[in-house]
């Protein structure tokens, strides 16, 4: 469904990612781990087109989506959740959740899945993004990703800075969202018992390249 095939990603003149190939089975939770520094992010950005990629072909859906724009890519399903919780702190929850749908040219209202996968945000609707927890505030990035109602979701480093407990409430959601929407998810990751938890593939990342694949499901 969401195939990588030989792209290079640079920052300016410096080349992160060269000849990468991966792929991202339909329907299911794929990982990708490997330690600081290593391209994981780039490679997220690669996809949502945030990086100078010159070579290679990323195909989603059998649609060759490299020379799309990123507000595109959202438009044509891809659901992406970038490292550090990209919320407005001055908006309300609902406001947050909102600009999903506003930023897409729509007018309509939020899917009614949001609030039953994420209850603490209706609790919290009308209080300031900014005065959530950091865990709340993962909760709405996540919720904001799937106002759109994207095919795929991709999150990266979805538990950074979160403690355990509420740890396993976002793998919690994650699995949900999985089984429930038929959503394929990709994650990169560093904590590996979340990792293992719900992932069914899991790739690991050294320098730019693929160095391990392997199935993880149960
Ligand atoms: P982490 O686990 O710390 O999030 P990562 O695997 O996601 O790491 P990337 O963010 O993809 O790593 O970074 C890969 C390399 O690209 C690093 O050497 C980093 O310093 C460099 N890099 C990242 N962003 C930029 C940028 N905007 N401009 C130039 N270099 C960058
Ligand atoms: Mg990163």
């Amino acid at each position: 469904m969401l195939k990588i095939k030989g792209i290079d990603s640079y920052y300016g003149e410096s080349r992160i990612i060269s000849s990468l190939d991966l792929e991202f089975e339909k329907g299911k939770i794929t990982c990708l781990i490997g330690r600081n520094g290593v391209g994981k992010s780039t490679t997220l950005k690669s996809i949502m087109g945030l990086v100078k990629t010159p070579e290679g072909n990323i195909c989603f859906d059998g649609d060759e989506i490299i020379k799309i724009p990123t507000y595109n890519r959202v438009k044509q399903g891809i659901g992406y959740v970038p490292q550090g919780r990209e919320i407005f702190p001055q908006m309300t929850v609902y406001e947050n959740l909102m600009l999903g749908i506003w930023a897409n040219g729509g007018k309509g209202e939020l899917p009614k899945y949001i609030y039953e996968l994420f209850p603490i945000l209706k609790r919290f609707e009308k209080r300031k993004g900014g005065d959530l927890s950091g865990g709340q505030q993962q909760q709405l990035a996540i919720a904001r990703a799937l106002v759109s109602e994207p095919k795929i979701l991709i999150l990266d480093e979805p538990t950074e800075g979160i403690q355990p407990s509420v740890i396993q409430d976002i793998g919690e959601v994650i699995k949900k969202i999985n089984k429930e929407m038929g959503l394929t998810v990709l994650i990169v990751e560093q904590y590996l018992d979340f990792v293992l938890g719900i992932s069914d593939y899991l790739y690991i990342m050294e320098k730019g390249e693929i160095i391990l694949k392997g199935n993880t499901a149960q």
